[in-house]
């Protein structure tokens, strides 16, 4: 996942403790001294988190808006004739302070958050719809911008100008900016309550999901779980208070091997229902209602622009275009998917019987058996591969493809400021040793942090007066070290180290002119391309080879294991992508609605999911009450997107793989130019440049074994 800006503004948390008030207050007074806002004196010029305190951020953001709107007043007074560079350039530099600030302050509410800031982003999310709001249906600063758009083909701009006026016009009228006054009205009303809506969702999830605990004194509910996971849980349950035993929680890297490893139906049964009922439990976390009313809002808002749907609007400005293409697509693989996993499903419930298991196969029953069959089958444990997966040994890996592919040196900078502890700082070199950038790794999980793994911007690539170099961070929810034992991760894990690094280098690599247009800045439906397509190098013997070493011994991961591996991955990849489509179907559901009154939000659910045929031991990688990529997360009718780059990564590996190199060097030059451009192009035109002819289906097909 990639999380952009404005996107995180509706994933914000709510809290606001009496404390954080005063505090707030009181730092409003010494805007002099918040070293936010003061020159930051650090190596490249990232943020000085060594001084920066929470209390810092909401005066310093305050601040940041109100420049912004100073600065859009003056583009909207200047008295000359507007111009390209006056209006549209002007509006691009406008609300510096504000942007400077954005990163730092996004990326420490997702990665390691607290009261004060959880305030803040409650405090400045209707705050920042409302200044969204109020610069895009400005009817006299869009005058400007419109007539600088009626002469564009007058105006000899370059190709990158043309799409920045393109663009900038396009969000004005997306926002509404020609709507009667009364349309407008509702419009905002409607944005602002999404924003306090996602917000609460997001809220209630993180609360779901720390509230649980699955609590287990016997061992031989642990089968065989490895030393590694035994050793997490055994810290969680002293954290939580016990003096012995294990904990498992709803963080994924502790229930999936939970269920992959406990012989205990029951307990399996309690972690899984605690994991898919989050949201769900008609408690103060409930989410129901508040996606019942968001799905109806996103209906009524774009129906006051003219579309006939909220998918509808959003995929008129993604490659997909349509509800109809995103249907299509998805429906050629839907069937195929769906048998596969059918086939699997027959044969982990003959295992099941075979031992002795007279009740009926579950879904909470599913991963257990996969695993029993995988070790069956093909002699493969999953934790078999852990030892080689230490977390440096994957960072080194995922440097020396960095490496291979686009010759780019790492170095570790001690001296940089973190936010926390437990972060590694690199400065990225191009090969001949010029500076290209800066990344941040936030490796392990914690309660600070919300889940899964994502990228964001620190500062954005711009070339404008000066060249901005980029300063980008990923984040992981991975095991943390204990005493006794390294952070092993686990194959799934080692490839989302891959994946979010990808979104690092489409950051790092960036080489436009204009912010808006930089790094992963491009359409949702194309930004998933460039993270997967790191995941197909990741489990290549050769590429293996280079990075997978056992974390005692240093031995390199046996080509025997290897293969064992590759085979039993692909043993589940019916369910795999039958839980991903159904999440994807699933929120097509709710944004392809045509009536505004409320959903029922279960029965509904169950009403899509019956319709593409879902089997019960299957439910959708995200259910409704817990889906925050779509319901605090920015990727509403976008959840298909991963689907839809896989068709660029695939048949983009697949030009390597037909060369005979897949560090061919050639190949690796032309994918370099083409992520390098940002949103500086459409994204089937990008493409096109670099393959020679459009993508074809196929490689997907082919490695999801969907013939
Ligand atoms: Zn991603």
């Amino acid at each position: 996942m990639r999380i952009r800006l404005l996107y995180l503004l509706a994933g914000l948390f709510v809290f606001l403790s009496c404390e954080t008030k005063e505090k707030n207050e009181k730092s409003m007074n010494d805007l002099e001294k918040n070293p936010l806002l003061a020159e930051w004196d650090t190596p490249f010029g990232v943020p000085p988190f060594d001084k920066i305190k929470s209390e810092d951020y909401l005066p310093a953001l305050k601040k940041g808006v109100e420049e912004k709107r100073a600065d859009i007043d003056a583009i909207v007074n200047n008295k000359e004739k507007p111009t390209f560079k006056n209006t549209i350039v002007a509006l691009e530099l406008s609300g510096k302070t504000l942007s400077k600030i954005m990163g730092p302050f996004f990326a420490v509410r997702g990665a390691n958050t607290d009261s004060i800031l959880d305030g803040t982003a409650k405090i400045m999310a209707p705050e920042f719809s409302k200044l969204g709001d109020d610069v895009r249906m400005n009817p006299n600063l869009f005058k400007r911008v419109d007539a600088v758009y009626k002469e564009k083909d007058q105006l000899d701009l370059s190709a990158e100008d043309l799409k920045l006026l393109e663009e900038t016009h396009k969000q004005f009228i997306r926002a509404g900016v020609n709507l009667s006054e009364e349309k407008q009205q509702k419009l905002r009303k409607i944005n602002t309550r999404l924003a306090t809506l996602s917000q609460e969702f997001g809220d209630h999830l993180l609360n779901e999901t720390n509230d649980f605990e699955l609590y287990v004194t016997d061992k031989k509910d642990l089968g065989n779980a490895s030393p590694a996971l035994l050793a997490v849980a055994a810290k969680e349950a002293k954290k939580r208070g016990h003096d012995k035993g294990w904990s498992f929680t709803l963080h994924r890297p502790s229930i999936n091997p939970f269920l992959q490893a406990s012989p205990n139906p029951v307990l399996r049964k309690k972690i899984f229902n605690g994991y898919a009922m989050r949201g769900n439990n008609n408690n103060e976390n409930d989410n129901k209602k508040i996606l019942e009313e968001m799905a109806s809002l996103r209906l009524q808002a774009a129906r006051l622009k003219g579309y006939k749907n909220h998918a509808a609007y959003i995929l008129s400005d993604n490659m997909a275009e349509t509800p109809e293409n995103v249907y299509k697509f998805m429906d050629q693989l839907w069937t195929p998917a769906l048998n596969r996993a059918k086939r699997e499903r027959a044969l982990l419930a003959k295992k099941m019987k075979s031992e002795g298991e007279t009740k009926a196969f579950e879904a909470s029953d599913w991963r257990y058996y996969v695993e029993k069959i995988r070790k069956e089958k093909y002699n493969f444990n999953e934790e078999e591969t852990r030892p080689y997966f230490e977390v440096t040994a994957v960072r080194d890996g995922v440097f020396m493809l960095a490496g291979k592919l686009f010759g780019l040196q790492f170095k570790e900078l001690k001296n940089v400021p973190t936010w926390h502890k437990d972060q590694q700082v690199f400065e990225v070199l191009e090969a001949d040793g010029k500076h290209l950038g800066v990344v941040y790794l936030d490796y392990f999980a914690r309660s600070s942090k919300r889940g899964g793994a994502w990228m964001n911007e620190l500062r954005a690539q711009s070339n404008v007066d000066q060249f901005v170099t980029p300063v980008v961070t990923t984040n992981f929810n991975f095991p943390p070290a204990t005493v006794e034992m390294p952070s092993l991760l686990s194959f799934t894990q080692a490839q989302t180290f891959f994946h979010e690094f990808g979104h690092a280098l489409h950051g790092l690599l960036s080489n436009v002119k204009y912010e808006s247009l930089s790094g992963t800045n491009v359409p949702r439906d194309f930004v998933e391309f460039p993270s997967q397509v790191m995941e197909n190098w990741m489990s290549e013997p050769e590429v293996l080879r280079l990075y997978a070493k056992h974390y005692k011994t240093g031995k390199v991961i046996p080509d025997a294991l290897i293969k064992k591996m590759n085979e039993a991955n692909d043993f589940n990849e019916g369910f795999r992508t039958v839980e991903y489509m159904a999440a994807a179907y699933l929120d097509m559901a709710w944004h392809t609605i045509q009536d505004t009154t409320l959903q029922e939000s279960n029965a509904f659910e169950k009403k899509a999911m019956d319709k593409i045929g879902l089997i019960n031991e299957i439910i959708p990688r995200y259910r409704s009450t817990y889906f925050s990529h779509i319901f605090s997360g920015g990727y509403s009718a976008g959840y298909y997107s991963y689907l839809w780059s896989e068709v660029l990564d695939a048949d983009a590996f697949q030009a390597f793989k037909e060369s005979g190199d897949i560090f061919n060097q050639a190949i690796a030059k032309k994918y370099r130019k083409m992520i390098s451009q940002g949103g500086t192009k459409k994204g089937m035109d990008l493409y096109k440049e670099f393959r020679g002819r459009e993508p074809k289906i196929d490689a997907l097909i082919e490695k999801r074994g969907l013939k």
